[in-house]
């Protein structure tokens, strides 16, 4: 179980511009990274439609999840797990959110937005049991 995810600060501030920008609906996308024995390291990010009908969930554009992956593949590396945001301001996964876990390991990383113009606060979990991930820079 790993139990670190690094988020460089350019990821961090372009999940914050997508969270403000789609408020009050969610933002949502794929983490392209690596694995390592240090930790995950998202390297790269692919921004998703959000299909979801409803406004206080998110589903990811299927064409965006296969390119998301091909890009990943070509690159040597990998999906190691997805993105999106709270408008409620809540950094902890929603019931919805648990039962789209994915593959063992799969990062969710989650930016709970405090109001459109609010404070963003970033929390990550891995799947199954979205066991906390610490996060680094
Ligand atoms: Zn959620």
């Amino acid at each position: 179980v790993t139990a670190r995810l690094i988020l460089p600060l350019p990821l961090r501030r372009q999940i914050e511009a997508e969270a403000r920008a789609a408020f009050p609906r969610e933002c949502c996308g794929l983490i392209e990274g690596v694995r390592r024995s240090d930790g995950l390291r998202a390297v790269k990010l692919h921004p998703a439609r959000n299909l979801a009908g409803e406004a206080d969930r998110f589903e990811v554009d299927p064409e965006a999840q296969f390119a998301a992956l091909r890009t990943a593949r070509e690159s040597g590396r990998d999906v190691i797990g997805c993105y999106h945001s709270h408008p409620n301001g809540v950094a902890e996964p929603s019931p919805r959110d648990r039962e789209g876990a994915g593959e063992d390991g799969f990062v969710w990383l989650i930016a709970a937005l405090a109001g459109k113009d609010g404070a963003v606060s970033f929390a990550a979990f891995a799947a199954p049991d979205f066991g906390a991930l610490s996060l680094a820079e």
